[in-house]
């Protein structure tokens, strides 16, 4: 049977990385596998899900190149659900409660305070017909609840090892709302059913849904036949540097935020996120096919990662500083350098932790800079020196000897007042890069001290 892993986001807020950590997890493991992954949008929410979040959702995805080979759209599938749920009443597995939020808030509180466990009592279980019929008289809808066998569930996660539930320590779970839609705890598992989902890996916060869960896939499995229960992994949810937890809603975080404002290329992301809570070292990788060679589930440990945006920034800079000029040339572009070519990419990328600093040399080879000329004498028998064009890679050595042997300065000094009248600035790319970049016109000037 092939691999079949799913992304299943619900389409309610950004993706942060926390999400996209899953969403790349469950892509490597489909790709080490040559299975398939399926994006399916969790939007049963009606209340709280999105458009445009789920526009967004497959707009990080592709740019991070999370490419998906099936998709699915729950809201598409309510007939589906509705006919599981048919067959789960006839089976006796579902059952109708009529307690109101209040209510049940009151009989978790009284069993808390008495020190137990605030598992569902069932009283809806001991209704009779003629109690219903009074309760929907008085215009009660029903909820329905999954009836958990009291027995132990088991399973062997790829991230946690031996899991082990008692049923009889768990609520039954609403699986139905009282207005009649389904909820994820049902359709998660009805859509990886139909699917033919093989392996679910997701956060540990779905740990105790994962029992509930597979009660649901052996009931269904029993009326409808069909096929085995997944294979689960839960990974340790990421926290930040302080261990507290990534909200979705913490736009920050948001892969939107860290690619429009953050100025983070998408294999830093990944190269990061895919090492995250693993043994292996993080270190910057230029394309998803080596994180995929390199992945292996078992690698995931059960220690809880930190995000550490500064780690983040720091391996953007040394992805950048390995980029080839392909792979930036429509980022430059649409930063307003499109004549930026190889040479000035490869003359200025070293200094670069995001693209969009790229703009600051641009403006240094391309713009008038004001020189820092606060040596005149000696620039000026420097500007005497300076071969005439054309120059390449070659011409700063060169030229620098010159006047190296003509003034008897060296080191600092004779570096330090060159380059801060021709970029104005004390600190930047290697000059033998920028130079021919910035050609002899504007090097005369600036020796000179005009602004050029
Ligand atoms: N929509 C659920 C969530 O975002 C999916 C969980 C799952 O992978 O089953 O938490």
């Amino acid at each position: 049977m092939s691999v079949a892993v799913r992304f299943a986001p619900s389409p309610t807020g950004l993706l942060h990385v926390g999400n996209v950590r899953l969403a790349l997890v469950n892509w490597l493991f489909a790709r080490k596998a040559g299975g398939s992954f399926l994006l399916r949008m969790d939007d049963t929410d009606e209340e709280r899900s999105k458009p445009e979040y789920a526009e967004g959702i497959e707009r990080d995805l592709t740019w991070l190149g999370l490419t998906w080979d099936r998709f699915a759209r729950e809201s598409d599938r309510y007939g589906r659900y509705d006919e599981v749920a048919a067959a789960l009443k006839a089976a006796g597995r579902l059952y109708p409660c009529y307690e109101t939020p209040e209510e049940l808030n009151l009989k978790r509180a009284s069993l808390v305070s008495q020190g137990r466990p605030p598992i569902y009592d069932r009283a809806a279980l001991r209704l009779t017909d003629a109690d219903r019929a009074r309760l929907e008289s008085e215009g009660r809808k029903p909820h329905w609840r999954f009836k958990l066998e009291h027995a132990p569930v088991e399973w062997t996660d790829l991230v946690r090892g031996p899991v082990h539930f008692e049923g009889a320590a768990l609520s039954d779970p609403v699986l139905i709302r009282e207005d009649g839609r389904p909820l994820y705890t049902l359709t998660s598992v009805v859509d990886d059913a139909d699917l033919a989902i093989t392996h679910v890996i997701r956060g540990e916060d779905h740990v105790a849904n994962t029992a509930v869960q597979i009660q649901i896939f052996e009931a269904l499995k029993n009326i409808e036949g069909g096929g085995a229960v997944p294979v689960f992994a839960h990974l340790p949810l990421l926290t930040d540097a302080a261990g507290q937890g990534l909200s979705k809603r913490l736009g920050s975080l948001s892969v939107a935020s860290l690619r429009e404002e953050e100025g983070i290329e998408p294999m830093a992301l990944a190269s990061l996120l895919a090492k995250l809570g693993t043994s292996d070292a993080i270190e910057p990788r230029l394309t998803l096919d080596e994180l995929v060679a390199e992945f292996d589930i078992a690698k995931v440990s059960r220690a809880t990662p930190k995000f550490d945006p500064e780690e983040l920034l720091r391996l953007n800079a040394r992805i950048l500083h390995l980029l080839p000029f392909e792979r930036v040339a429509g980022e430059l572009a649409a930063l307003g350098l499109a004549e930026a070519d190889a040479a000035f990419w490869e003359a200025v990328r070293p200094n670069l932790s995001r693209v969009a600093e790229a703009r600051d040399w641009w403006a240094v080879t391309h713009a008038p800079v004001a020189p820092v000329a606060d040596d005149p004498a000696f620039l000026a028998e420097a500007a005497a020196l300076l071969p005439e064009e054309p120059w390449d890679l070659s011409t700063w050595g060169a030229w620098t000897g010159a006047v190296k042997a003509k003034t008897g300065r060296k080191g600092k000094d004779l570096f330090l007042p060159l380059r801060r009248a021709l970029t104005g600035r004390d600190h930047g790319p290697e000059l033998k890069n920028l130079l021919p970049l910035i050609g002899r016109t504007r090097a005369e000037k600036r020796l000179a001290g005009e602004t050029a």
